[in-house]
């Protein structure tokens, strides 16, 4: 993630801050800009020249502090406008737990658009676009709860609503030995199922794919059966990212896939405060050195990411045991999974 000053004063400002707390701006994020623009005191839009915006309609809602180019049709921001279910808001937890998950899909939405991917046309063909449901458990009629799965299907994306809800998402990190189990993560996985759909089914990075992930034709069911009640295999760290990578070719995919979105977006940030051994001798308003202008998410080449990335975890790893916090990033990356890394990169940077 870069860094964002407030267009008014200059004062640092973060992602998520609808408001500059130096001198009281609105703030609002243009997804097409990669910018904050500031609305004064009292203005109800937000001017850039000629170009005029409005508030996402979710930012009295949820705080969205995204914002909308005056004209277009939808009242909703880039990200919120592919939500096309929300939980039910007579309960405040969910409301909560909403707001949570939108600003773990903004940074979601950030990377996508840094990484050039496309997520689809609602308005015309809204079957194949990148959709979101947010739901919660409910109690049905005979006193049992009717569970909402997690999980990706053409590209609609369920998430259930508990999952932003720390000591229940806590609960089930421990129980499945997730090191990262985060709404980020699920939002980063989840998508790594959509673009195997648009980037490897039925394209000549296929065979390749296999090759590498194994054969996605197992029975998905059976696989999944098999690894709930074994778990992954012996020595799996030397080969997969992840324990649940082991469930089937297509889990190792997108747990491959959520891992790149995490170190690329983790040397973004690194590299905007000078902690990737580049110098950061750029104002907030400017890609720092080091990369192409396009920053990590614009790196033709996979192994600068990996020779940048690999020191800062261990300088992490170090920082956090000095203040008593567990690892940063308690992984170890073989040969084998520098593969899967290498893969994704291809496909995400050769698209014709
Ligand atoms: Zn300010
Ligand atoms: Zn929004
Ligand atoms: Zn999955």
């Amino acid at each position: 993630m870069r860094r964002f000053a407030c267009p008014n004063c200059s004062n640092e400002v973060h992602f998520r801050n609808s408001e500059c707390v130096n001198c009281n701006s609105r703030l609002g994020y243009v997804p097409a800009w990669d910018q904050m623009f500031f609305a004064k005191p009292g203005d109800t839009q937000w001017h850039d020249g000629a170009t005029v915006y409005k508030a996402c309609a979710n930012r009295q809602e949820i705080f969205c502090n995204w914002l909308v180019e005056d004209g277009v049709e939808d009242e909703h921001c880039l990200s919120c406008r592919h939500t096309l279910v929300i939980p039910d808001l007579s309960s405040p937890e969910n409301r909560d737990h909403w707001a949570s998950l939108e600003e773990a899909k903004r940074r979601l939405f950030y990377s996508i658009q840094k990484f050039g991917l496309g997520v689809g046309d609602l308005v015309n063909a809204g079957d194949t676009a990148l959709r979101f449901e947010f739901k919660a458990d409910t109690l049905a009629p005979d006193g049992k709860t009717k569970r909402v799965l997690t999980g990706h299907e053409h590209g609609l994306i369920t998430i259930n609503v508990a999952e932003a809800d720390d000591p229940t998402r806590e609960k089930y990190r421990k129980a499945m030995g997730e090191p990262y189990r985060t709404l980020i993560g699920h939002f980063r996985h989840e998508v790594g199922h959509y673009y195997w759909d648009h980037l490897v089914w039925n394209t000549d990075k296929l065979e390749p794919y296999r090759a590498i992930f194994g054969d996605e034709r197992e029975d998905y069911g059976e696989a999944l059966k098999r690894h709930y009640e074994n778990g992954a295999p012996a020595g799996w760290e030397a080969t997969h990212v992840s324990s649940y990578a082991c469930a089937h070719s297509w889990e190792d995919f997108a747990e491959s896939w959520a891992h790149y979105f995490h170190i690329v977006d983790g040397l973004e940030t690194a590299g905007w405060y000078g902690l990737d051994g580049h110098t950061p001798d750029a104002g907030l308003n400017r890609t720092p050195g080091g990369w192409s202008d396009a920053g990590p998410y614009g790196a033709a080449e996979f192994r600068p990411l990996m020779d940048a990335w690999v020191p800062l975890t261990v300088a992490m790893n170090a920082m956090n045991r000095s203040i008593g916090l567990g690892d940063f990033y308690p992984f170890v990356l073989s040969d084998t999974i520098f593969a899967k890394l290498e893969f994704i990169h291809g496909l995400i940077h050769d698209r014709a």
